[in-house]
């Protein structure tokens, strides 16, 4: 079979682009070389936070706001097509100093936010008890954004998969060792057992997006940047909004469990979790909510974000006609995949990028 389009990588980049393309009527075929969604996609902690790190109003920020909105409506997509419940709620988050701490970020960000129209409070220490009783009396200063969200990234995973491929989405375990073009045009990947046939490709390859040989990306255009996590466990706490120190955050997944992370190292491709790592996490998470001291630590892991080299995500149409890639999306790329999916799509469609995506072009890197 020729197919319309070969996404490589299953992650929720390639799973929610393959599902998009599937119901536009394309025949999609996904390569993956391990699990779908167990790479970066399964370590996420799942912060659906653009007003968090927002200093300033760009396209980037745009973009992500889009996708924190459009993630309501997905995550009921995802219910009616998958059966599986992401987990997501617009919960809120805190950004949280402690005493002793410079709340100069804060005031420059709640004030340039609020006169963009964002929501955004501030609060004292007091009313962000008031509002997550867990956290630490050291707590001195927050703001609080309202509309920012959280969901359950494995669950993403999983229902994004099995969303496309009952769209029509095949997928396939494999290796892709490079895009084949014929007579200057997409022909398909280059697989270890021979070329599969495609008329398009994306590559939705994550960390590993500058190792498939033929995109004309050079190879520091995408880097792996590793992030530990852990799991914590405490029957009695009770957190609900995702709470973010200057050096850690803590994300709440219900029943007294929370997701604690993380860190960022250039480890190349060694996923590992340290004693070191591990040590950071755990500080901030018991500073910031001093019963977590008790908790049991249920589990630990680490990922590979796809980080850029100029720190935009790298979305849109390739050198080759027939090539695109959706990738580079660091630490948002949870957030980002509503619309990169959206976009993304409507570009293999038209065989052009749509306007929103110019800033993120694959092309900027060869100019
Ligand atoms: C610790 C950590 C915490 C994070 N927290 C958040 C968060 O709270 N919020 C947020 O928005 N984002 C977060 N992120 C970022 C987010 O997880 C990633 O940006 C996102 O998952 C990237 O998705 P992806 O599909 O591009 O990559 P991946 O999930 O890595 O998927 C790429 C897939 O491609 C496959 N692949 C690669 N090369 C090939 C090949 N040659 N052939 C076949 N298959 C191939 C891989 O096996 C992999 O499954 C976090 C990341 C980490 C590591």
């Amino acid at each position: 079979m020729v197919f319309d389009c070969a996404v490589i990588g299953g992650g929720v980049m390639g799973s929610a682009i393959a599902l998009r393309l599937a119901q536009a009527g394309q025949k999609v075929v996904v390569l993956e070389k391990s699990i779908p969604g167990a790479e970066a996609s399964s370590a996420a902690g799942g912060i659906l936070g653009p007003q968090i790190e927002g200093d300033h109003d760009d396209p980037l920020f745009r973009l992500c706001l889009a996708s924190r909105d459009a993630y309501g409506p997905l995550a009921l997509e995802l219910i009616e097509r998958a059966g599986i419940d992401v987990g997501h709620r617009r919960s809120g988050l805190l950004l949280v100093k402690y005493a002793g701490e410079d709340v100069g970020p804060l005031d420059a960000r709640l004030a340039w936010q609020r006169a963009a129209g964002l929501e955004v409070e501030r609060l004292d220490g007091d009313q962000a008890r008031s509002l997550e009783p867990a956290l630490s009396p050291e707590v001195a200063a927050a703001l609080h954004f309202p509309n920012e969200a959280r969901l359950e990234p494995r669950k993403l995973a999983q229902a994004l998969a099995l969303a496309a491929q009952r769209a029509g989405a095949a997928f396939r375990k494999g290796i892709v060792r490079g895009v084949a073009v014929e007579d200057g045009k997409i022909a398909g990947v280059d697989l270890d057992d021979g070329r599969l046939p495609a008329g398009a490709v994306v590559v939705a390859a994550g960390a590993w997006t500058s190792k498939v040989a033929g995109t004309g990306l050079a190879a520091d255009v995408v880097r792996p940047v590793r992030g530990q996590m852990t799991e914590l466990h405490h029957p009695e706490l009770v957190l609900e909004r995702v709470v973010f120190t200057s050096r850690g955050y803590l994300v709440p997944r219900g029943g007294g469990t929370v997701v604690t992370g993380s860190t960022m190292e250039e480890a190349g491709y060694e996923k590992k979790v340290t004693a070191a790592g591990l040590s950071r996490i755990l500080a901030n998470a018991v500073a910031a909510a001093p019963l977590l001291g008790s908790a049991e630590v249920v589990s630990s892991w680490s990922g590979l974000r796809p980080c850029p080299k100029d720190g935009l995500p790298v979305i849109g149409a390739g050198a080759v006609p027939g090539l695109y890639v959706a990738s580079g999306h660091h630490r948002n790329g949870i957030l980002l995949v509503p619309e990169t999916a959206r976009l993304l799509a409507a570009a293999v469609l038209a065989g052009r990028d749509p306007e929103e995506l110019a800033p993120f072009s694959p092309l900027r890197f060869a100019r």
